[in-house]
């Protein structure tokens, strides 16, 4: 089979030739479909998240890691212990796959395992840029209904990132009352889960002309450019004095000190932080407080929350959005692409 690793941060990935798994057990193999390049390879690729003040935070722990946790594919081979799935028939992999002996892992937290005995797929352990991929436990695996082959995998990461950051707002909030910052590939599947799932259409907010305009055409109540300079005042307007939800998909200094004044003078606000982007942020407060604020972080989703996600897509609830596709050999273009900001929507690479 042939995977393309990681053997050196922040240099292209290499294509290496190796033996296919045979699973064994409770593992089951699967030949890729379609991988989605998700925002945070390029963080894994890099080798660190930023800390702000020149810190940088590890975002990977080994070497020749093949990354790609956003896995569609096809099941071609089970160990002994494998009986409720099918070979020949297509999946999607939850990749948030923890030791199974912690804490977090027994009450059903295992995307909260510590990252040093964690196994999530292209983090961890070897994941979708590649031909097939070696998952430990059928419990993994999603049928996504009819949903197209190049969608499917990214309900594993972004989709269901968003959809677990949406639940974690207030979800009495009307339209205009919550704020979606960042308009890249987890912000339009969170526009389609927020309408489908919770029934809102949220405001959102971004710098590119381009992306807001696709924001707006996928169902954004309105949108806003953080390059104006009254942005504050256009939101307030809008949101009738302020906003009581913010999710943010960027995470940077900036969007944090933007966000945060959307809120007004509104009390009870949640402050969902989704996006690595990095930095630091300081907080006044008393505001924090009188406001009876939250900033909560959200990372990826649980098993018991993909399960419900994909129930979702499986009714065809969620409209599908296009997703861009380019072959898997176009790696390393890819991720260069998705860092310079230069991909429109979601991107996936088929092997
Ligand atoms: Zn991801
Ligand atoms: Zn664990």
């Amino acid at each position: 089979m042939k995977s393309y690793k990681i053997t050196e941060s922040e240099k292209p990935l290499v294509e290496i030739n190796h033996e296919t798994p045979i699973p064994v057990g409770k593992q089951v193999l699967v030949k890729t479909i379609a991988c989605g390049v998700c925002h945070s390879d390029i963080h894994i690729h890099d080798g660190f998240f930023d800390g702000g003040d020149g810190n940088k935070i590890p975002s990977r722990l080994q070497d020749n890691l093949t990354m790609g946790h956003e896995v569609y594919g096809e099941l071609v081979s089970v160990g002994e212990e494998v009986s409720n799935v099918e070979i020949g028939k297509k999946y999607v992999i939850y990749p948030w796959i923890g030791c199974g002996e912690c804490d977090q892992c027994n009450n059903g937290m295992e995307h909260y395992c510590s990252p040093f005995t964690a196994q999530n797929l292209g983090v961890n352990v070897d994941g979708g840029y590649s031909d097939y991929v070696l998952v430990k436990d059928e419990k993994y695996l999603f049928d996504a209904g009819d949903t197209p082959d190049n969608l499917a995998g990214s309900y594993a990461c972004r989709g269901l990132t968003a959809y677990s950051a949406l639940k974690k707002t207030n979800q009495n909030n009307t339209s205009n009352k919550l704020a979606i910052i960042g308009a890249g590939g987890l912000g339009v599947l969170a526009l389609k889960i927020a309408k489908s799932a919770f029934n809102i259409q949220p405001l959102v907010i971004d710098i590119d002309e381009q992306k807001l305009n696709l924001a707006k055409e996928l169902g954004a109540s309105a949108v806003f450019n953080a390059t104006h300079t009254n942005v504050v005042e256009e939101v307030s307007e809008f949101s009738n004095g302020g906003v009581h939800a913010v999710i943010d998909f960027v995470g940077s200094e900036q969007t944090l000190e933007l966000g945060n004044k959307l809120f007004g003078l509104n009390k009870g606000c949640k402050y969902i932080l989704v996006g690595l982007f990095g930095g630091k942020y300081s907080l006044t407060l008393p505001m924090m407080t009188f406001g009876a604020r939250t900033i909560e972080g959200s990372y990826v989703g649980s098993l018991a929350e993909m399960h419900e996600l994909m129930e979702l897509v499986r009714a065809n609830k969620i409209e599908p959005v296009k997703v861009n596709e380019r072959d898997l050999s176009e790696v390393n273009k890819t991720l260069a692409d998705l860092k310079n900001g230069n991909i429109e929507g979601l991107v996936c690479l088929k092997p």
